[in-house]
């Protein structure tokens, strides 16, 4: 699972800026088109390993390149011929084509609804390739539905495509044998980094993923990844199921190659060792706080050197979430990996612009990435803290399961809510310093509209939307008579104080009339706030990274 709406909201539904295409784009048009994607350098400071790492670490990125040919061939069976006729073509529209092309990975414009943007394309197949040309969605079901229990569970898997065998009967094909030419080049580099890297863990992840490259069983190399503990942080396989929009069960080929953040580690484990102290002192009854929380699922901060495939296509990814395999999940939980400086380019591609507009200029200069980031950290720990597991009426029930639909939203306002009311907790004993304070709330109200902005059909949208009507009823927002949104500092803290304990109440509570009320109530957009959205028109919705660091490694030691 993975998250890009560290800064960008829900994509798709920018229909001011682009609506569905009238025809087929000329070069202006794709121009603009490519224009939200503010393009930005990535880099990450490889200085502090070794030379066998940074060679290792080369062979790690060639192996990831292989992924990108991969998840096009597993989008579109056309994207490839699609792409050698693009780059025949120097015209400035050819280019500005092939442009395009690369960023959404194909010849369909992702924030579009997958619009079309190159002539005599068909619409984009919602089976992708993962599937026979010609099969229906209904075909492919009632045959799955046919097959005995292992044929299925092999035919429904992660690591198969299905093809039309002799007689045109539907066959599974396991990806070793489907993609086997590029797995095996991939294969035999990761094997090279794992000959040359002096860190156990990433040696056994590499020489297992390689294996699996080639047996096509993940299973062991899921576990050791799990298991990594390492300067670097490959993420490298097929991996999420999104591109297979009939039936989410086809994973498709991405890498994230990263390095471990060593300070943010640190400071992620400074808030861990304060976890049970937080939950001791929640703004709430104390007999719906925790006296034991449970063991928190791992967080890595990371920064990204390399993304391919399916990991770079149109909207960035910001985090992630795996493994997917429920067999490793049951086993090892599973790893929220945060990639540092690809929001910290969202940052200030976006949110800097953003407060620009939103704030009034005495606030500007104290946001702060730093203050950002902190806050995600912080987001991110307190899904692990407040009621879980309950009791309704005699039974013992989870909060997910009383709140329903309106648990999502209300969990990720509690996660923003609760997150802002710890900071404060964490400033107020010197633990955090407490010369952040101003920034950590101007950086939250601009946050605030990076999350609005592209409306309300997602649940983190939803929960925003019901802390700042919340706050503005409570006086700790306030809209200047020029629009911008400022803030009364103790008004504020008390009205994050109060929002926590009303969500952490209706959650330990399982009152799902009243959290339906809530959100009836508050997850709405109001005038005040649309104004200060309209006026953010122009700001980019997302970054196209270009991987400097990776260039320079792969100059280095591989050509
Ligand atoms: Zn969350």
């Amino acid at each position: 699972m993975r998250t890009a709406v560290a800064v960008v909201g829900v994509p798709g539904l920018l229909l001011s800026v682009s609506g569905i295409f009238a025809a087929t784009p000329d070069l202006e048009r794709l121009t603009a088109l490519t224009a939200r994607f503010a393009p930005v350098e990535i880099r990450a400071d490889v200085s502090k390993l070794p030379e066998n790492e940074q060679k290792a670490l080369a062979q790690i990125l060639e192996s990831a390149r292989l992924m990108d040919p991969l998840f096009l061939r597993q989008s579109s069976a056309e994207n490839e011929s699609l792409l050698l006729t693009l780059l025949g073509d120097t015209s400035p529209l050819g280019r500005a084509r092939l442009h395009y092309f690369l960023v959404n990975k194909g010849p369909w414009s992702r924030l579009d609804h997958d619009e079309a943007f190159l002539p005599g394309v068909s619409k984009k197949s919602p089976g992708a390739n993962f599937y026979p040309a010609g099969a229906s969605r209904e075909e492919v079901d009632r045959w799955t539905n046919g097959l005995s229990a292992a044929d299925r569970e092999a035919a429904t898997g992660f690591f198969t495509t299905i093809r039309r065998g002799p007689g045109g009967v539907l066959v599974a094909v396991p990806y070793s044998l489907e993609y086997q030419g590029e797995l095996a080049a991939a294969a035999e580099r990761l094997r090279r980094a794992a000959a040359l890297t002096q860190q156990p863990t990433l040696r056994a992840f590499l020489e297992k993923r390689a294996s699996a490259f080639v047996s096509n069983d993940y299973y062991e190399s899921d576990v050791a990844w799990m298991e990594l503990d390492a300067s670097i942080e490959p993420t490298i396989g097929p991996y999420e199921t999104y591109e297979d929009e009939w039936f989410n069960y086809k994973a498709a080929f991405e890498a994230f190659i990263a390095l471990r953040d060593e300070a943010e580690t640190a400071k992620l484990a400074t808030f861990g060792s304060h976890l049970q102290e937080l939950e001791d002192h929640l703004p709430i009854d104390p007999r719906f706080r925790r006296p034991k929380l449970g063991g928190l699922a791992p967080i890595r901060v990371v920064n990204l050197v390399f993304a391919s495939g399916d990991g770079n296509r149109g909207v960035q990814t910001a985090a992630f979430n795996l493994p997917n395999d429920e067999r490793v999940v049951a086993k090892m939980g599973s790893k929220r990996v945060m990639l540092k400086n690809v929001q910290e380019a969202k940052f200030a591609m976006a949110l800097v612009p953003i407060s620009r507009v939103a704030l009034p200029a005495s606030e500007q200069a104290a946001v702060s990435f730093d203050a950002f980031f902190t806050h995600i950290l912080m987001h991110e720990l307190m899904h692990g803290l407040g009621p879980q597991t309950i009791r309704v009426g005699g039974r013992d029930t989870t909060v997910r399961q009383e709140l329903k639909e309106t648990n999502g939203p209300l969990e990720e306002a509690k996660a923003d809510i609760a997150g802002l009311w710890a900071l404060q907790y964490l400033m107020d004993r010197g633990i955090v310093d407490k010369a952040k304070e101003r920034g950590t709330y101007a950086t939250y109200v601009a946050s605030i509209f990076r999350s609005l902005r592209f409306g309300l059909n997602e649940a983190h949208a939803k929960g925003t939307a019901i802390q700042v009507n919340y706050l503005l009823d409570k006086g700790g927002l306030r809209v200047a008579r020029d629009g911008t949104f400022g803030f009364d500092l103790p008004a504020m803290k008390a009205g994050v104080a109060g929002l926590t304990r009303e969500i952490m109440t209706l959650q330990a509570t399982g009152d799902y009339a009243n959290a339906k009320a809530l959100l009836e109530k508050s997850a709405v957009i109001r005038p005040e706030v649309a104004r200060v959205i309209e006026r953010l028109q122009g700001v980019p919705v997302d970054i196209e990274p270009r991987f400097v660091t990776a260039e320079d490694l792969l100059a280095r030691f591989v050509q």
